[in-house]
């Protein structure tokens, strides 16, 4: 953790900047706030307040109303301290925040929808960039085209695309932000047949680290339009999206199948196998997670996009295959689906995730899975489809690389006690050391830092993002996501 040292001595940056205040009114102190190197450093109060003066967002310092509830992102497991949390109104504000980080080197965070599993959005006592507010949504239904807030979250734009009969592919939590997803790729139920999210985008705007807002897409800024779909918020600060929409009928079939205990391997077994032949139209994600005996149970949640006489057609060897505890497949609608699995906004939970791309289901990772890996009410195993539509981009047409994956394997950890933090991880990290040798590449969207380096977030193309990073962001100032240093 940071330190300051004051006239109180070395003090955790977050105990300092989180002294309790019951004023709702601007402290008269100067502000205490980290630099991009770490450092500390001093922002004299008539330069915050010059900078509240000419934003139309609130600009949130320690004490004031509003700072605790804005601090906190998903993850229970990250509570950071910023010094200056700038809620941006409009596109104007996001230009004066990036330019008033980058003129004082100060440590900077943007936050979408606040998912990062790592925390990557918020920070301890350097400036968070917070795109909440700016989250509206246009569909223009006759051109298939949604024009999308970079603070919006999946369930604004399901909602908005699916009174149109229309949908792009989002994440499988509706409170998901679609910025920092679509920035690192975007897999959802959707991507086997439009493909990730970022594949769906025609253009973006993008405030870049000088502070100038950029539209970019095929014939503006190509490169910067290739270097932000999976090259995370390196770049700059997305302000808005233009995504491309596909006709999507809100009725569809889809529910859960569980198979306990004994039937897990062969229900692992039959997973790998339809999904190596399914139609576009079929998405099925399979998870370990505990049953009530302490035994493993294999969950699938299905979701079939086609017409109904297709599914049941599709979903017939299901019909054939074990005996299940539960299985719940029927007609609903979309956005139930794109619901189904939400718990709350901010998670209760401290949370902790590695995941990793597998290109095939090979009888070995099969084998350490169902006969090593045991889930428990703190650790369970997910695999989100991949392959199909993902798979027919070439691999440096976008910056997301890992378009040969069948799927995205993650172990996934959560658990209340915050004195289990340390044990939690360790645990994760043991049982991913098993795992990792059948996975090729990580997701930008998942993990802390890699500490092999960044070419296994973005295989063939770190070098051309690389030097992509030093021409638009020189000093590194975006900095708080899966990190390309400037080359
Ligand atoms: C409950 C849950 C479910 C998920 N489900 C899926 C899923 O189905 N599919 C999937 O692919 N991923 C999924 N993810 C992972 C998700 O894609 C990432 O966590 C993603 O980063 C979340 O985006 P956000 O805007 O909410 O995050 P934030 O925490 O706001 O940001 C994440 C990163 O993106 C950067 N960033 C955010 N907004 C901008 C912007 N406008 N401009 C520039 N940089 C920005 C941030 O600086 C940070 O580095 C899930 C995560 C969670 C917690």
């Amino acid at each position: 953790m940071t330190l300051i040292a004051g006239a109180a001595g070395a003090l955790p940056i977050g105990r300092l900047l989180s002294a309790p205040s019951t004023s709702s009114q601007p402290e008269a102190a100067d502000l205490r706030a980290v630099k991009l190197s770490g450092a500390e450093t001093t922002i004299e109060r008539a330069a915050v307040e010059d900078f509240r003066a000419s934003f139309r967002g609130p600009l949130l310092t320690v004490g004031q109303e509003g700072y605790d509830a804005a601090r906190r992102v998903w993850n229970g497991m990250i509570d950071k301290h910023p010094a200056l949390i700038a809620r941006c109104a409009d596109v104007a504000d996001v230009v004066r925040a990036v330019t008033f980080a980058r003129e004082r080197e100060l440590l900077l965070a943007v936050r979408g929808g606040g998912h990062s599993f790592p925390g990557y959005s918020t920070c301890d006592g350097g400036l968070v960039i917070d795109l909440s507010s700016m989250n509206s949504v246009r569909v223009d239904a006759p051109t298939r085209t949604a024009y999308v807030g970079g603070g919006a979250q999946g369930v604004h734009v399901d909602t908005a695309t699916q009174k149109e009969g229309l949908a792009t592919t989002l994440g499988e939590i509706s409170h998901t932000g679609v910025s920092g997803l679509t920035l690192g790729g975007g897999f959802g139920w959707l991507s086997r047949r439009f493909g990730l999210a970022c594949d769906n985008l025609i253009s973006a705007e993008l405030v870049t680290a000088d502070g100038k807002l950029r539209r970019v897409s095929d014939k503006d800024e190509p490169d910067l339009f290739w270097a932000i779909r999976g090259g995370g918020g390196n770049f700059g600060v997305a302000t808005s999206f233009e995504y491309r929409l596909h006709p999507l009928n809100p009725g569809v079939l889809a529910g859960s199948i569980d198979y306990p205990g004994p039937q897990v391997k062969d229900a692992v077994e039959f997973y790998a196998d339809l999904m190596s032949n399914a139609p576009r139209e079929l998405s099925i994600d399979l998870s370990l997670s505990p049953g009530a005996d302490g035994q493993a149970i294999a969950g699938m949640r299905v979701l079939y996009t086609g017409d109904a006489k297709g599914g049941s057609k599709v979903l017939e060897p299901f019909q054939k295959f074990g005996k299940p505890t539960e299985n719940t497949i029927g007609p609903t609608t979309y956005l139930a689906v794109q619901s189904q699995a939400d718990g709350p906004p901010l998670s209760p939970s401290n949370n902790y995730i590695k995941g990793g791309f597998v290109r095939e289901y090979s009888p070995g990772l099969i084998e350490v899975l169902t006969r090593e890996f045991r889930p428990d009410d703190r650790i369970f195993a997910f695999f989100q489809n991949a392959n199909g539509a993902v798979a027919d981009v070439p691999q440096t047409a976008t910056a997301f690389s890992h378009r040969n994956a069948i799927a995205n394997m993650m172990l996934w950890g959560h658990w209340h006690d915050a004195s289990y933090n340390e044990q939690g991880r360790a645990v994760i990290h043991a049982n991913w050391d098993k795992l990792a040798a059948f996975t090729d590449g990580y997701y930008v969207n998942l993990n802390d830092a890699d500490p092999k380096g960044t070419d296994r977030n973005y295989g063939p193309n770190f070098a051309r993002l690389a030097t992509l990073k030093k021409q638009f962001d020189p000093l590194n100032l975006f900095r708080l996501n899966a990190n390309i240093k400037p080359a």
